[in-house]
């Protein structure tokens, strides 16, 4: 299973965790029990130009051109 990176937006929580594709978007935060957003370290699949002159900068949520 991959690990994915987490941030909490309410409590400002950081964390990894073990799960799968199908349930790496239902993850709550193990601090305040919110729901997360992941935190995206790879670069954008479809390049810089997908995603402006600077890439997806770290966070691809809001990236409808992005693979992750
Ligand atoms: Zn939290």
């Amino acid at each position: 299973m991959p690990i994915y990176e987490y941030s909490c937006k309410h409590c400002g929580a950081k964390f990894e965790v073990l799960t799968t594709i199908d349930k790496r978007d239902d993850v709550v935060c193990k601090n305040c029990g919110e729901k997360v957003s992941r935190v995206y370290n790879g670069k954008c699949s479809f390049g810089a130009n997908a995603c402006g002159k600077d890439g997806c900068g770290g966070n691809c949520a809001s990236c409808a051109g992005c693979h992750h």
